[in-house]
């Protein structure tokens, strides 16, 4: 069976919609915020002015605090389930008191746009990763914040699934080490800016940051089986700024000490990391 990164019978996803583009961003204000907002629409007549004078009403109290001002938060982000546990489009002809229709078309970026896009982890991450991520993710929040990280899902894909020593790993397993990632990826210890970089903006027009201080004298970087282009793209994905290059070889050294991990003492941890290139 096909699994849909967008969403899945327990999670979902809407970081593409701006979900995490908000001043405070934490799981408690995120689930206060779309719990109030779920029952607020709830109330709100299904006519064309009902809606979007829902939508300005969301916005207007966001208005000039969004730590990303050029990436849109969607104000029709909302749970669509009874249980508030999958966030998602309130406009969506599925969500509750729709009835069936289809109300996208009053968003920012109209319904087409909805509809259609895909972020790039559809085309990168293979449905293995996703259902193993899948069983592995606690919540929303969490999940959320993973799936588009297309990068640190393509390392652990090729960790777990990948080397000669994966058949030697149970599911059980598999799950202990990504909920080990994804609490790295929660806490990466390595963010100067925890709200910003909890965002992830992950559009062609992003433009990462550099991972060590200007003008440090990088010789990790000169070294190209420490530090390969791979691990540049995952360190930035994750929103890394190191201090120094002894920062950066631990963080390097932390995902690849996941291969290490349960019921494998062998080096495959080694291989899967010089074979990343
Ligand atoms: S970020 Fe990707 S997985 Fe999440 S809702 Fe958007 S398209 Fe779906």
């Amino acid at each position: 069976m096909i699994t849909s990164f967008c969403q899945g019978h327990r999670l979902s996803c809407a970081a593409c919609c701006g979900l995490y583009n908000l001043p405070d961003n934490s799981r408690t204000a995120l689930q206060a915020l779309l719990e109030e907002r779920s029952a607020r629409f709830a109330e709100t007549p299904r006519t064309f002015s009902g809606i979007e004078a829902f939508g300005a009403s969301a916005l207007e109290r966001l208005k000039g605090s969004l730590p990303l001002p050029d990436f849109h938060h969607c104000p029709y982000i909302g749970f669509i389930d009874r249980l508030m546990a999958k966030p998602g489009c309130l406009l969506h002809p599925q969500s509750p008191g729709n009835g069936g229709r289809d109300w996208r078309d009053i968003c920012h970026y109209g319904g087409f746009a909805c509809r259609t896009y895909f972020c790039p982890s559809h085309v990168h991450i293979p449905q293995r990763m996703l259902t193993l991520l899948m069983d592995a993710t606690q919540d929303w929040y969490a999940y959320g914040l993973i799936v588009t990280r297309r990068k640190t899902l393509a390392y652990l894909d090729r960790l777990l699934f990948g080397t000669r020593y994966a058949e030697h790993r149970s599911w059980a397993a598999m799950i202990e080490i990504v909920r080990i990632a994804i609490d790295w990826v929660l806490n990466w210890p390595y963010r100067k800016d925890e709200v910003r970089d909890r965002i992830h903006y992950f559009f062609n027009d992003a433009e990462p940051g550099p991972l060590l201080p200007d003008g440090f004298p990088d010789t990790t970087m000169r070294n190209p089986i420490v530090l390969n282009d791979c691990w540049v793209e995952i360190l930035q994905e994750l929103g890394s700024t190191f201090d120094n290059d002894t920062q950066m070889i631990e963080a390097i050294g932390r995902w690849v000490s996941l291969s290490m991990l349960p019921e494998n003492d062998d080096r495959s941890g080694r291989l899967a990391f010089l074979s990343l290139s």
